[in-house]
């Protein structure tokens, strides 16, 4: 194809344009943000993806993916002050015990502008992709298909819908996360939305930075959950998680929901720290907060579904929050926009036409996204204030699930399994196989 643009060039679009790069004569990313000095991104705001400066974890698989599409990156990264945990360096407790290790684990340790930064640099400096600052305001239809976009550059924000500059495109991506408009806009040109899956769960997220010493050197990750034995209430052990991030310092969440959100307030964020797994509290008694605490207010998970429309323009594709933004708590949406990045690859790379309606894409993309919407909607659903929808046979996933994560405290090979869903590099039903649940039950008999 000769040209691919790209609606937004945070970190869902960056992958996309990365992947499109192999298939296109020139990649387009648009973006509403200045993105920084040669494409960076450090003089990003924050305006377009908020949640940009809470704790973002990158998940084994998340790792994998930036890895396929960055070879070298992880170096860079490390070079540059980012850590590599694998192993016991990375740690999971459930109501407050800490589980069995599992040898290959690997998780990234390092903010998410640290991270996106690299991307963007990496992405900007392919010969046939180029950034320009601009807001989108609508998508040029013609012959059954998306042919381009309008949009305002830079200079020209203010310009009323409608007008602004156009450009041409064989492909169109939307990367413009939660906040897309792109039904309202398929409306407008006479096609129709996708349907749209909510759930409400009404959670608080609260993030501060702390100088990091020699404390913990065998801790890259930890992370806190309730489980099972309290009703998955916040009984036993706080929920919470801390980073080894660039520049020497921790970086730690902590969560809850609806009356027990987590505030501004810095007294209170440490002493809700204190009433978290050990890490936490050694952070909180050792290391001097750096900055204030910043809170963030996810009130419903959402996600999209292209597979479940009988028409659609060709020439048009969606990728990011803009498809699916889940319950940040299982830190899939940063794998999820690389994972969405490879099916556009293996559609194209499978013959798909740009032109075409992408239905190949979407197919592929919804099991992934299938996938990160059970973990989440699984654990949500445990949560006495979260009312549903209930996928069909929840009973029996939430039963085994239950079952999964006991023993999963105890036992290397179930947690093995069980990391492997939450890590985004197994399919959640391969938790309900019988020699899983029977190896959990045998497990749990012997306590
Ligand atoms: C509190 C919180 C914590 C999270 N923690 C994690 C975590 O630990 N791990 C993890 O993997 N994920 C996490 N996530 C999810 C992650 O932040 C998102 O999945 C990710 O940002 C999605 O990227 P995106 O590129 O699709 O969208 P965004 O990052 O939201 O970017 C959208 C981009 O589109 C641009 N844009 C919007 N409209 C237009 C327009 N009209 N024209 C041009 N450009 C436009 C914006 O400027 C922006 O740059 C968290 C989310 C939240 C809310």
């Amino acid at each position: 194809m000769k040209r691919a643009v790209v609606l937004g060039g945070s970190i869902a679009g960056l992958y996309a344009a990365r992947a499109l790069s192999d298939h296109a004569d020139d990649v387009v990313i648009l973006d509403a943000e200045d993105t920084g000095e040669g494409g960076t991104g450090e003089a990003c705001t924050g305006r377009g993806a908020p949640q940009r400066h809470q704790l973002h974890a990158l998940l084994s698989m998340g790792h994998t993916q930036l890895e396929r599409w960055f070879p070298g990156i992880t170096g860079e990264l490390v070079a540059a002050g980012a850590r590599l945990g694998t192993g016991p360096e990375v740690q999971f407790y459930v109501d407050g015990a800490l589980k069995a290790p599992v040898a290959d684990i690997r998780m990234l340790g390092a903010t998410r502008p640290f991270i996106e930064s690299r991307v963007r640099r990496r992405v900007a400096a392919l010969p046939n992709v180029h950034i320009l600052q601009g807001q989108a305001r609508g998508l040029l239809f013609g012959a059954g298909r998306v042919r381009g976009v309008r949009y305002s550059a830079a200079e020209d924000t203010s310009a009323a819908p409608g007008h602004g500059s156009e450009l041409d495109a064989d492909l169109v991506v939307d990367a413009m996360g939660r906040s897309s408009r792109l039904g309202s806009w398929l409306l407008r040109g006479g096609w129709d939305h996708a349907p749209l899956d909510r759930m409400r769960i009404d959670l608080g997220y609260a993030t501060a930075v702390f100088r990091r010493g020699d404390e913990l050197p065998g801790t890259v990750v930890a992370h806190a959950s309730p489980g099972p034995a309290s009703g998955y209430q916040p009984t036993l052990s706080e929920p919470g998680a801390m980073v080894a991030v660039e520049d020497n310092r921790w970086m730690v969440v902590l969560a809850g929901y609806t009356g027990h959100r987590p505030g501004r307030d810095p007294g209170e964020f440490l002493a809700r720290m204190r009433r978290c797994v050990g890490p936490l509290r050694e952070i909180a008694d050792r290391c001097a907060m750096d900055g204030d605490v910043r809170t963030f207010h996810f009130q419903e998970s959402r996600r999209r579904d292209f597979t479940r429309l009988r028409r659609f323009p060709g020439g048009l594709v969606a990728v990011g929050d803009s498809v699916a933004s889940v319950n940040p708590v299982y830190g899939q949406g940063l794998t999820l926009a690389a994972l969405q990045a490879s099916c556009l690859a293996a559609a194209l790379r499978a013959g798909a036409a740009p032109h075409d309606p992408a239905w190949d894409y979407f197919r592929r993309a919804g099991v992934v996204v299938d996938a990160a919407w059970q973990v989440s909607a699984t654990a949500d659903l445990a949560q006495p204030h979260v009312k549903g929808p209930y996928p069909r046979g929840h009973r029996l996933v939430r039963w085994a699930g239950d079952k999964i994560m006991e023993a999963s405290v105890i036992d290397s090979r179930v947690n093995q399994a069980f990391m492997d869903v939450v890590h985004m590099r197994r399919h959640p039903n391969t938790l309900t196989r019988p020699r899983l649940l029977a190896r959990a039950a045998r497990v749990l008999s012997t306590r």
